[in-house]
């Protein structure tokens, strides 16, 4: 049977079908992280190299490359990922970067290095195996850092024969001028929510609407939500928050197993949704809480909130940091236990 994408990308992809005999040599593919871009280029580079194509240009899911891509082990095809990022088994054994990293026991990478880019010259430089060509894809490709990204230029620049350079990013404004420039732009969609909705039932996801809401509409990050774990810890948190006595300590103490990202991502969206409430829009993300928050907001000063929300979003910068992220969180709590006091929040410093 013919490879098929997801429901809210199907417009793309007979776009790009009707011209896959014209493609360029690089793409770069964009949209927000969670909507299965990915899983698009990997089906779009399975098309590409498929000996029996469907009318459409899809691929025939049947051949011998479609049962290579099928195995993860299409020999003219690779992904490269920052080393932290990569799946058990993914191969870097052709670059040598698996040894390098076992010898020198340092933390994995969140960057697509330039031993990565150098690492691939020999794959480029091998005759395909089959028809098709080779695809090379970058992902998320806003990684790759300055001197990968110079290296992987001088490829694009002089564009090797028969191999397909296919960048994804979640923040394409995050890669460099001279990358674009030289890239043809795919923008991948969100769905609209009711589509989302219906694909995320059939997935088997039981409160598909709240799972989008938290998530902004990103399926796939939705579908990673679908353990009870997630919801538990959410639940506790959130009633935490709508607590008349506000313990705030007592709750981080009881919250101290959540990673502290998870935590702050729940109180952003909490106070996005106070704001929002208290000027009069709709809630956001926490739609099974809406009359909590209606209360709440309605108590509090417009401009408390507002000055919570950005002391949020300050600590994104530093909440990986195993060693501030709980006393971080301990702060956040206390500081939102002030503000729902009534107590004026102190102008963040510039720090
Ligand atoms: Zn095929």
């Amino acid at each position: 049977m013919a490879v098929t994408v997801y429901p809210w990308q199907a417009a793309v992809w007979r776009e790009i079908l009707a011209r896959r005999d014209t493609l360029p040599h690089a793409l770069l593919f964009s949209g927000r992280e969670g909507i299965g871009k990915i899983d698009f280029v990997r089906k779009l580079a399975q098309s590409l190299a498929c000996e029996a194509p469907a009318a459409d240009g899809a691929a025939c899911g049947a051949c011998q490359s479609c049962r290579w891509f099928a195995a993860d082990s299409h020999p003219d095809y690779r992904e490269i990922r920052p080393e932290a990022l990569r799946t058990a088994g993914q191969d870097a054994d052709d670059t040598g970067v698996e040894q390098e990293t076992a010898a020198s026991k340092r933390k994995p990478s969140q960057e697509i290095r330039i031993e990565d880019v150098r690492g691939l010259q020999d794959f480029i430089f091998l005759t395909s195996h089959q028809r098709g060509g080779k695809t090379i894809v970058f992902y998320p490709a806003e990684t790759l850092n300055t001197n990968a990204a110079n290296a992987l230029l001088k490829n694009l620049e002089e564009p090797p024969a028969g191999t397909r350079f296919m960048l994804v990013a979640h923040r394409p404004a995050e890669l460099p001028a001279t990358i674009h420039s030289r890239c043809q732009k795919v923008l991948l969609p969100t769905p609209q929510s009711d589509v989302a909705e219906r694909w995320l039932r059939e997935q088997g996801i039981a409160e598909p609407a709240l799972s989008l809401a938290q998530t902004g509409n990103a399926p796939l990050l939705s579908l990673t939500l679908n353990d009870a774990a997630y919801w538990d810890q959410r639940k506790s948190v959130l009633n935490g928050l709508t607590a008349r006595d506000g313990e705030m300590l007592a709750l981080a103490e009881r919250l101290r197993d959540i990673p502290a990202v998870r935590l702050l991502g729940w109180l952003q969206r909490w106070t996005y949704d106070l704001l929002s409430v208290r000027s009069g829009g709709p809630v956001r993300y926490n739609p099974d809480y809406q009359k909590a928050l209606g209360q709440i907001a309605a108590k509090l000063r417009a401009i408390d909130l507002a000055r919570y929300h950005r002391l949020l979003l300050r600590q994104q910068r530093t909440v990986n940091h195993p060693l501030n992220a709980r006393l971080n969180i301990e702060q956040m709590l206390l500081s939102y236990a002030a503000v729902m006091r009534g107590e004026r929040l102190e102008s963040p410093s510039a720090s």
